[in-house]
């Protein structure tokens, strides 16, 4: 008789050890190419910290990514794992590539640098609403940090840029 196949959830919570300075919980299964943790669940291979999010966290909302905090692809810690559009992703990736070093905890002290504070304060339409900023209408929403540009971007009618003058006229 085979034995009996270890649930996928416990082959993740054994599957990894910790960096007790960073708090990671570094995959020690396989991994991609890129360096993400891969596991087996029901057939399927999946992300390691998707599956680690959507275990301790809940289902990833419909095409948003996985993103890490802590820059570890490898890492497991849903502490370290939110979830965020593909554009946030590649924004965040852009902005620590102009960081100096690889070692600081990327969330404490970073900030935008001014080119895209300008562009969050431009007014836009979400929705069929105005909003100030991106920001406010993220905030407004619910919705993560970097969608409303990401909907911009694909300019399928749910968010546009504004007019000061519309925004202000219609406010
Ligand atoms: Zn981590």
């Amino acid at each position: 008789m085979m034995p009996a196949p270890v649930p996928p959830f416990k082959r993740l919570l054994d599957g990894y050890v910790l960096n007790e300075e960073t708090g990671c919980w570094l995959w020690t299964g396989m991994l991609t190419a890129t360096g993400y943790g891969v596991i087996k669940v029901f057939g399927r291979f999946v992300g390691a910290h998707r599956f680690s999010y959507e275990l301790h966290k809940g289902p990833v909302p419909d095409g948003m990514e996985i993103l890490h905090s802590c820059d570890v692809k490898a890492c497991i810690n849903p502490d370290h794992l939110r979830a965020g559009s593909h554009a946030e992703n590649m924004a965040e990736a852009g902005e620590r590539g102009l960081m100096r070093g690889g070692d600081r905890h990327p969330q404490f002290g970073r900030k935008r640098p001014p080119g895209i504070k300008n562009r969050l304060s431009k007014p836009v339409r979400v929705l069929g609403k105005l909003y100030s900023s991106q920001n406010e209408a993220e905030a407004a929403l619910g919705l993560g940090s970097g969608t409303v540009l990401y909907w911009i971007r694909k300019k399928h009618g749910k968010a546009e840029f504004i007019s000061r003058q519309e925004y202000e006229a219609n406010a």
